[in-house]
């Protein structure tokens, strides 16, 4: 796995409470739970990430992710464009630094659902973000849940389940962490703690 790197660390600008960071391993339930906070919250912009992955059925181009040549994407490591980048199961993902700068200068909130190893690239970039780690209730569940979604194959899966205990060894890194067993559950757990946040209730936690 190979991790990205920011080139202007020194770029570090304050954005308490503005930007919510979203992790979990493939198939915990992350994509489902973004959806319920942003349907919830329709002021909380969603940073749209760039991959080099095939689309899924499902997917469209420039709602769900950008989809673009590898080429472009090392293209566009090396113009510095990535607020951070990390290779993910062999495909690689990226935020846009434009975005993140532009939309957090304008005061917006944002949403980002990215890897741990996004995760703390951007945590140096933007100290202050508020940090979520999905767990699945066991790993038999979540190769469960990667089967039901019925979008990845097989040998796919096996190197998602690989990667999951590696990502939740890493679950320490984030201030939050909730459990995805019963969705509703789980919805009402996120959309409290974004709300304390947006409340300016909880942000020494
Ligand atoms: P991720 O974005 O983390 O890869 P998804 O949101 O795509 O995960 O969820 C993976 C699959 O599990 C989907 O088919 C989704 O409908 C299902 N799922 C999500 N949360 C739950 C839950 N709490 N209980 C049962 N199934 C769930
Ligand atoms: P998927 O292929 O299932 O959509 O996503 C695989 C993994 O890549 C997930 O852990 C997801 O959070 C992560 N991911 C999605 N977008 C980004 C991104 O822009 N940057 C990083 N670092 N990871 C991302």
């Amino acid at each position: 796995m190979e991790q990205g790197f920011i080139k202007n660390e020194k770029k570090v600008i304050s954005n308490r409470d503005r930007l919510f960071i979203i992790s979990a391993p493939s198939g915990a339930g992350k994509t489902t739970l973004c959806k319920a906070l942003l349907s919830r919250f329709a002021d909380m912009l969603y940073s749209i990430s760039y991959t080099t992955r095939k689309p899924r059925a499902n997917e469209q181009d420039g709602v769900d992710y950008y989809f673009i040549p590898k080429e472009e994407f090392k293209e566009k490591i090396k113009e510095d464009k990535w607020a951070e980048w990390a290779e993910v199961h062999g495909n690689f993902y990226g935020t846009s630094a434009e975005f993140m700068d532009k939309k957090l200068s304008l005061g917006h909130d944002i949403l980002l659902d990215i890897d741990v190893q996004g995760t703390a690239q951007i945590l140096k970039r933007y100290p202050d973000s508020v940090t979520i780690f999905i767990m699945p209730p066991s790993l038999d569940i979540l190769k469960k849940r990667l089967e039901s979604r019925g979008a990845d194959s097989k040998d796919t899966i096996l190197k998602r389940i690989k990667n999951a205990e590696k990502e939740m060894a890493k679950k320490d890194l984030y201030r939050h962490l909730i459990v995805n067993d019963k969705l509703p559950e789980a919805i009402d757990q996120l959309l409290s703690i974004i709300k304390k946040y947006r409340l300016g209730m909880d942000n020494k936690v």
